[in-house]
């Protein structure tokens, strides 16, 4: 008798919530997060345009000595033609993809304009790119690239800390006790020789740090030059890290 009258009941209300979720499309019909053209609601919040770019994007082929975009015949002794005759500071690299397209603008978004529910997108894109890595079950310690408090302060969070949050998994944990100094120039417009001047002496350990014989990997949104990277793998090293690895959501400008 019971199950008689529930199944109408269900077919109703069944009825009444697609009503709604109609009238929610019709009033506040859904946009792609990226360059708002109108799209379903099952698309995840993207456009296929925007799907496909990205996609395209995280696909490319790259050196993770450098981050430089590299075919797999370019790389000799596990370098690209451009790091060569380059000495990192950092023992690899892994990025989801290049700064341009798609992916920059997702960047931007999160970066400056308090999109944070970016952040999951962005750390499965670095996770799954960070999984296939060689060094991916040997990490100990996930660092957030840091800001300097009036930066943070600014800006009202720190973009590397919430990346290396969806990156961090067990046993692994997240270290803030790599810090920023000084209040360093955005480095924009900024020369290769200026950018590393700028971050030149910009971070230090926390005494009781960590850091001592551990595999850690630092994490940041974008990485140019590599000289932010540099500096801080250089202060880690010195802290006694057994290896520093970087993993960024973006390399930008390729050419130096
Ligand atoms: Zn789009
Ligand atoms: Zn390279």
């Amino acid at each position: 008798m019971l199950t008689h009258v529930r199944q109408p009941v269900t077919r109703l209300w069944d009825r009444v919530c697609r009503g709604f979720a109609g009238l929610d499309d019709l009033l506040f019909p859904p946009y792609c997060l990226l360059c708002r053209t109108p799209i379903d609601r099952q698309n995840d919040g993207l456009c296929l345009t925007c799907w496909q770019e990205l996609t395209r994007n995280v696909a490319g082929d790259y050196c993770r000595r450098c981050g430089r975009n590299a075919s797999p015949f370019g790389i000799v002794n596990n370098r690209c033609g451009a790091c060569q005759n380059e000495t990192p500071a950092f023992d690899g690299i892994i990025r989801a993809g290049v700064y341009e397209t798609a992916l920059r603008s997702l960047i931007l978004a999160f970066k400056f304009h308090q999109r944070t529910e970016y952040a999951p997108r962005l750390g499965r894109m670095m996770r799954d790119a960070l999984t296939v890595s060689s060094f991916a079950r040997q990490i100990d310690l996930f660092v957030p690239v840091p800001l300097h408090w009036r930066r943070r302060l600014e800006r009202g969070y720190n973009q590397a800390f919430y990346l290396s949050r969806h990156l961090c998994t067990p046993p692994a944990r997240i270290c803030t006790d790599l810090v920023r100094t000084r209040y360093t120039k955005r480095q924009w417009n900024l020369t290769e020789a200026q950018r590393r001047r700028n971050v030149k002496n910009a971070f230090a350990v926390r005494r009781g740090h960590p850091f001592e014989g551990k595999t850690v990997v630092l994490v940041d949104d974008i990485t140019t030059s590599g000289a932010t990277l540099t500096e801080c793998a250089n202060v880690l090293k010195a802290a006694g890290a057994r290896q520093v690895y970087a993993v960024v959501s973006a390399v930008a400008h390729q050419d130096k």
